[in-house]
């Protein structure tokens, strides 16, 4: 029997995305990992191969934003006598929906029941629906990376070190998913190190833990591992973890280059409409300028739509972050996630379609926008096309190149010798400034052509 993991997400942010992120898709490693012998494994990935289905049993991770073509996918699959398996984040927030396109769904954290189901499966007793449960640390095995041999993935030492979040923002389905934080043993976590050391002797560790340094002690631990290993990284951290100087200090010792920070808004009413309370009284230029001269550039993640936002506010939101020197500014519109309490709330107020995922054209939507760029709900202050226009200006404007941004990146460059590092933040706000560039064009264009859609 050949089971294969498939991995679709090509088109993410319809950002040329392949062109500057792509990292191997872990988590399904680790179910690789836990599949018995008697059953031959293989990956199929989106960003890396060309989609053709060869095997008797396909594994599909599913987020939501490509729960439909994961269901066209299966659809055909299962009409052609191929057996289907979902999981993953969507599945596990909408599992009656996923039941409709697989033989089987497995909800949760999958790596403990995985070897269940793939018994049921040899034994042709698989049934329709499986219970996952938050991995415990002391079941984390180290993942073998070969799983991935002979893919060109740009971030090819992707690795993770914790699972769930301490915290619990209203809009975010990641930590549901997951449940409780977690941290995996540190032995286990250096023997994945020292493999990607020999696998990719070049490559910065690309970590993907939605908090890795959710854990204080823990943390000081792991990067003092990092440290003595000449690692170097880059990480996602939370505002209140980038206003911690002791916590940034130990950071950039253990050789972290970047930073990507949750802003989502700098307006404290948004942040506590979210339930984003660790964002709220923050000195963000000054926490930011620290990490610079600690030699970490900072990436800004941004959410536009947020229930406070205003054009007003989001002109005054630009000219703020103009001041701070971030490495650049990733500007998402806001997206409701079933499952998240934010979606609950604007699904009973009716400014949101229960299932807009599936849908051609969703709720107020205009439709000129894929991805993360494209409204599916009614906002307040905004129309449709007024949010991409706000989002895209204030995308396009602060990506420009700035003497402060190419000054921190070869500082960058220069403390850890990693020129090509330091270029890829460059590169990559060069791109946003082009994309949003370009997109601002066509919306103002067709709102030009229609305004009475505005
Ligand atoms: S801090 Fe990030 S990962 Fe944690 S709950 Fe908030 S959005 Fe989710």
């Amino acid at each position: 029997m050949k089971l294969v993991f498939v991995n679709i997400m090509h088109n993410l942010y319809s950002l040329e995305t392949a062109s500057h992120i792509s990292q191997p898709p872990v988590p399904l490693a680790v179910l690789a990992g836990v599949t018995p012998s008697a059953i031959e494994t293989a990956l199929l990935d989106e960003q890396t191969d060309e989609i053709r289905f060869n095997g008797d049993v396909f594994a599909f991770t599913v987020t939501t934003q490509f729960a439909r073509q994961v269901y066209r996918y299966a659809d055909a699959l299962r009409a052609d006598g191929k057996q289907v398996i979902l999981g993953g984040i969507h599945v596990t927030l909408r599992p009656e929906e996923a039941m409709r396109h697989a033989d089987a769904v497995v909800t949760g954290e999958a790596e403990v029941v995985w070897p269940t189901v793939c018994m049921d499966l040899l034994t042709g007793r698989l049934k329709d629906r499986y219970a996952g449960s938050p991995t415990p640390s002391a079941k984390m095995a180290p993942i073998d990376y070969r799983f991935f041999a002979g893919r060109r993935y740009l971030q090819p030492a992707s690795i993770f070190a914790t699972r769930g979040c301490i915290y619990r923002c209203s809009f975010c389905v990641s930590s549901r998913y997951h449940g409780p934080f977690r941290t995996k043993p540190l032995d286990v976590f250096e023997q994945e190190v020292d493999q990607l050391e020999d696998l990719y002797p070049e490559a910065f560790l690309q970590f993907t833990d939605d908090c890795l340094l959710g854990n204080r002690s823990y943390a000081s631990e792991l990067l003092a591992l990092l440290r003595r290993k000449k690692r170097t990284s880059a990480v996602m951290v939370t505002l209140d973890q980038l206003c911690d100087d002791a916590l940034m200090q130990e950071l950039a010792d253990s050789g972290c280059l970047g930073v990507a920070v949750g802003i989502e808004s700098i307006n404290d009413d948004n942040c506590l409409t979210v339930g984003k309370h660790q964002n709220v009284g923050r000195a963000i230029p000054e926490a930011v300028r620290r990490a610079n001269e600690l030699g970490m550039h900072v990436a800004a993640l941004l959410i536009v739509g947020l229930p406070h936002d205003t054009p007003e506010r989001i002109a005054r939101t630009q000219r703020y972050l103009a001041e701070i020197p971030f490495a650049l500014y990733d500007l998402r519109i806001l997206r409701h996630y079933p499952g998240s309490p934010l979606y609950d709330e604007m699904l009973s107020r009716g400014d949101v379609t229960d299932t807009w995922w599936m849908e051609d054209d969703h709720l107020a939507t205009n439709g000129l926008l894929p991805g993360h760029l494209r409204v599916h709900f009614r906002h307040g202050h905004f129309s449709s096309m007024q949010l991409q226009q706000s989002t895209l200006t204030a995308m396009r404007d602060l990506n420009r190149m700035h003497p402060e941004a190419v000054a921190c990146a070869q500082r960058v460059g220069r403390r850890a010798n990693a020129p090509g590092f330091a270029a890829m933040g460059l590169f990559v706000r060069a791109q946003f400034e082009k994309h949003a560039r370009t997109w601002l064009a066509q919306v103002e264009q067709a709102m030009a052509a229609a305004p009475a859609k505005r």
